[in-house]
Parts: C-alpha cells; structure tokens; sequence
C-alpha cells in the first residue's frame, strides 16, 4: 500500500481502514465476476464517529476506493481515485447541507439517481453526509431506496451516531457500521507533520490541545482567533474568586460564542437570503412583482426561522468547544494531582494546572470536572446555555 492512498488523511483509525479496504477489494472482485467475493462488502453504510474524527473524509475515501481502476485498491493515482476524491466523479454524488435540514425533495432527487445504472462501469455512490438531518419523510424515501438497492449502487451515510436520533432504527439495520474513533494526540501530531508540514512541537501541542479533533488542530495553529478563544475558554478556572465572577464569566462565554456562531453563518445567511429574493422575483416592478411579494413573504419567513435554528446550533458547537477545553483543562489538574503517567492535553498551561493541583483536593476537581459535563448535558436537554453556564460556574468557583 502507497503511503498516499485514498485512506492515508484517516489518521488513527487502523480498524475502520482495514475493513473498508477488505470490502473495495472485494468490490472490485464482483466487477470482475465473483458473485460471492466474501470481504463484507454490501450496499449500505454508515460511518459514525465524535466531532473530527472525520466521517465524511472516511465516506469519500471509501467511494474512491470503490471507483478505484486499480482493483479497488484505493491507490489515489488513477482517474477514478482522483475524481472521487475531488468531487467529479460522475457515479460519486454528495448530498451536503450546509442547513439543518435535508428535504424531501432534494432525497426524492437523490434516490432516483442512486436507481440508475452507473454511467461508467463500476459503482454509483451515494454519499449523504448529514444522514442525522434527514427529516422523516426523508428518510422514509431514503430507507425505500435502502430496502431496494439497484445491483450497483452503495449509499455511504455519516452521522454522528446511530442513536435513533441520528439515524432511523430501520435504515441503521440494513447498513453496515463504520465506527471510527477519536485520533490519538500522539497520531494526530504525526499526520500534521507529515501532511501539512508542520514543525514536531507546533503539531503536537495542537493534537493534544484539539483533543483528537483534526479540523480543529488545525485552526487552532492556523487562526489567531481561534487560539484566543481557547486561551479565554482557559483563563476562566482562575477568574472564578466570587459568586459575581462566576455570573460574568457565564455571560461573557454564552456572548463569544454567540457571536463567534453569528460570525460563522453571516456569510452563508446573506447568501440564502439574496438567492431567495432572487428567485422571488424581488426588485421587480409592476403588478405581478407586487402580489409575488405578497406570497414571498411567507417563505421569507420560513428561511429566517431556518436560519435563527442554524445559528443556534452553531453556538452549542461553539459552547461544546469551549467545555471540551475545559474539560482537558480539569482533567490535567486531576493527572497532575495523581501524577499519572499520562500526557496532557494542554501542555503549556502545566503551571497553572500544577498551582490548582496543589490547592484542590481531587474530589473537589472531580466535582468541577462533573460540573462541565452536566453543564453540556444540560444544553443537549435543551436548558437555556446561560443557565447551564452560570450553574457550572458557580460549581466550577467553589468545587
Ligand atoms: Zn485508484
């Protein structure tokens, strides 16, 4: 195997790249006649996996090795490979939502094509990227398609999990799971350098700082503003001297991430919000101009609801991040006061986390651990984050 084949940027996960490439091999022995070629290979997948564990890079290898010229080996060089993983692969369709939710009509759409033959000679892939914002009617489309697979198609779907609010029970029983894991630090540190050049110490702090998250090591070496945020995220254990600096630092996080969710959907809103008005016919005069406004109105509605429902989302991934460092943060206090033989995840603020493990019992830095875990509890049970965060705080201050 090359070391740049189609599976090479799925850092750390050995397991799921083995059985993906068992089954491309045994793929590529059914173009070539074998009816029974063994190598679990089957029509339907879904790869699951923690936030940047990178399910949908796993997908899209997967489809390049199933495109693969060379017997289905994935070897990155060949036009299928190279096609499938840039995204112009003919029998390669990527169904991706930058909103909250995939329609029916757009599934309906997808279906009919995964019906087809493919137009070259091996497989037509369907890869569904946000399986877990299908709505039910979608998914009932999508199961349909599932239950009666032409000869030649694969759907490859990624969700978080296959809990049942990911993914229907139905479909998850009919597909075959890829559970890909969280990267350790020390894999991750190696593929930063090996694949964007980055200086040893630079990569490893980053993949430990990340927590496995490779998209997120990389912003956090590649966007100041990211670091900052982590570096606020982190000053707030020793801000914490009253009950009034607990309720400032809650407000103070819950008004970052907001904006740090706004600033990442502004773009995108605008957009939506334009192409909308376009197609309504808006800025147009005369009589018909006027009464398609009337009905437009409606549907502006429905797209800024679509959108406030984005940007709150937006924000819980934000305020997830932000507990994710935290918990790090808490977790090295309590390695620090075991002296565990383990490596830290945020190895340059070793005085700090060393300064608190004096001062607090390890019961007490369990207890402000828990607090940062019930606090995202909380925010995934709907809890206003401004009321998950001050009662974690207030935990977080006295221990
Ligand atoms: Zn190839």
């Amino acid at each position: 195997m090359s070391p740049q084949d189609v599976f090479s940027d799925l850092v750390g996960q050995d397991e799921p790249v083995r059985i993906l490439r068992r089954a491309a091999a045994a793929a590529a022995r059914v173009m070539a006649g074998d009816p029974d070629p063994g190598g679990g290979m089957t029509h339907a997948w879904i790869f699951t996996g923690p936030p940047g564990a990178r399910r949908t890079v796993a997908a899209r290898a997967f489809a390049a090795a199933l495109q693969c010229e060379r017997d289905g080996t994935g070897c990155g060089e060949c036009h299928g490979c190279h096609t499938a993983l840039v995204g112009t692969h003919a029998d390669v369709h990527v169904v991706a939502t930058e909103g909250l939710s995939i329609g029916v009509k757009e599934t309906r759409m997808l279906v009919l094509r995964a019906a087809s033959a493919p137009s070259g000679s091996r497989w037509q892939v369907v890869i569904v990227e946000d399986a877990d914002r299908l709505g039910e009617r979608a998914s009932n489309a999508l199961l349909k398609a599932i239950e009666e697979p032409s000869p030649r198609t694969v759907f490859l779907l990624c969700t978080p999990s296959v809990h049942p609010d990911d993914i229907m029970v139905t479909i998850r029983s009919r597909c075959r799971l890829v559970s890909l894991i969280q990267p350790s630090a020390a894999a991750l540190g190696e593929f930063l350098v090996r694949r964007h050049g980055m200086a040893p110490e630079q990569a490893s702090w980053a993949a430990a700082a990340a927590q496995g998250d490779v998209e997120r090591a990389q912003r956090l070496t590649a966007d100041p503003e990211s670091r900052s945020r982590r570096d606020e995220v982190l000053g707030v254990p020793r801000r914490l001297t009253n009950i009034g600096a607990c309720f400032e630092a809650a407000t103070k996080l819950e008004a970052a991430t907001k904006q740090e969710a706004a600033a990442a959907v502004a773009e995108l809103d605008q957009a939506e919000r334009a192409a909308l008005e376009r197609a309504l016919g808006a800025g147009g005069t005369g009589k018909g101009a006027t009464s398609a406004m009337r009905g437009a109105a409606g549907q502006l509605k429905e797209l800024e609801r679509s959108q406030k429902a984005r940007a709150t989302r937006a924000q819980r991934d934000a305020i997830d991040r932000a507990l994710q460092d935290l918990v790090g943060f808490y977790r090295d206090v309590l390695v620090t006061t075991m002296r565990a033989p383990v490596a830290m995840v945020h190895g340059d603020l070793a005085a700090v986390t060393s300064a608190a493990a004096e001062k607090w019992a390890p019961e007490s830095t369990l207890r402000r651990l828990e607090a940062v875990l019930a606090c995202r509890d909380s925010i995934d049970r709907n809890v206003k984050p401004q009321v998950a965060l001050e009662a974690m705080m207030v935990t977080l201050w006295r221990g």
